[in-house]
């Protein structure tokens, strides 16, 4: 199983660190400190992402192994998680990245490289809750390595794979019951108003992504063979396919006002509206006639009554009829 290492970053040599050598940096810089067969392995990325430790760690950097996943702790969270990519004692390529430590006037020898770095929010409260640690801070270069820390994680998320995985998708437990409760269900059963909640649950998220989830999920909570997890995963596509069609027919612009952003996901947003109500559901109801695209206001706008849908291509606000865009 991948081991989990802890870095903190919270002084401000680490934050300076941290900004000098975590946004990434080009192969070049680090050809004199390495040997030939080192820059052949590491050869192929555009980026490096480097980050160093004391040599009074060294006993600790030394069980860093390929894959172990490295968290990242900035002010009371981690912030983001990469994976052990390749490390190398050296002074002078410590020196190279960065000054000596002002406290042991030591350089940050036990240098590592990871990669796959995906930013996290998982605050320090909530990681004591989960590994059965009591940190108030993160102190130091550490490994996750309480025998107890480890079988809370595995008996909660399977693996440290498992843990990561949630955490660098984002969505909770609670949410990811929802979606595969629906995603299992058979077509004919699904409701408009289970549809409206798969689209509220999923929305900001790419289908790549919600199908990742659904696999992880299903595979880590309800121990579902790979078939079980392929036929949910159809389901899930078909029964969000006809709001994933409209939503890239009209770019995720609102179909009233245009409106749309990009969310830090990288994704755009819009929201699903169905513009005849739950109640008078009838078959039929997630043609796309039913389905209009909107933005949060507009969708609030038409759930609250203060626009009318008129048929399926206009509304009515403030007494005035128009026209949707594009339809
Ligand atoms: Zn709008």
């Amino acid at each position: 199983m991948h081991r989990i290492f802890l870095v903190p970053r919270s002084n401000e040599t680490a934050y300076k660190n941290y900004m000098s050598s975590m946004q990434g940096k080009p192969l070049d810089d680090f050809l004199p400190y390495l040997s030939s067969s080192e820059i052949n392995d590491l050869k192929g990325s555009d980026r490096y992402f480097v980050w160093g430790t004391q040599p009074s760690l060294h006993s600790r950097w030394e069980k860093m192994g390929r894959g172990d996943y490295v968290f990242f702790y900035a002010q009371g969270r981690f912030i983001s998680v990469g994976r052990l990519r390749f490390k190398k004692y050296s002074e002078d390529l410590a020196l190279s990245l960065w000054s000596k430590s002002t406290e042991s006037g030591e350089p940050w020898s036990c240098v590592f490289f990871v990669e796959d770095v995906q930013d996290i929010n998982l605050p320090l409260l909530e990681f004591n809750d989960i590994t059965g640690y009591s940190l108030k801070a993160l102190q130091g270069f550490m490994q996750i390595s309480s025998e107890d820390a480890i079988a809370r994680i595995v008996s909660k998320y399977g693996s440290t794979d498992g843990f990561v995985a949630s955490l660098t998708l984002g969505m909770d437990d609670r949410a990811l019951s929802e979606v595969v409760t629906i995603a299992s269900k058979p077509l004919g059963d699904i409701t408009t108003e289970d549809k409206a909640k798969l689209d509220n649950l999923t929305r900001d998220r790419s289908s790549e992504e919600i199908e990742r989830l659904i696999q992880t999920y299903a595979k880590r909570q309800q121990n579902k063979t790979p078939e079980q997890i392929e036929k949910l995963t159809k389901s899930y596509r078909r029964n969000v396919s006809m709001v994933k069609i409209l939503k890239e027919k009209y770019q995720n612009k609102c179909q009233i006002c245009g409106f749309t952003f990009k969310t830090n996901r990288g994704t755009f947003y819009s929201e699903a509206a169905h513009i005849i109500p739950i109640s008078d559901a009838t078959n039929g109801v997630d043609s796309p006639d039913n389905i209009w695209i909107l933005c949060a206001n507009h969708h609030k706008m038409l759930d609250r009554g203060a626009i009318e849908a008129i048929g399926n291509t206009s509304y009515r606000q403030d007494g005035v009829v128009y026209e949707l865009n594009a339809r």
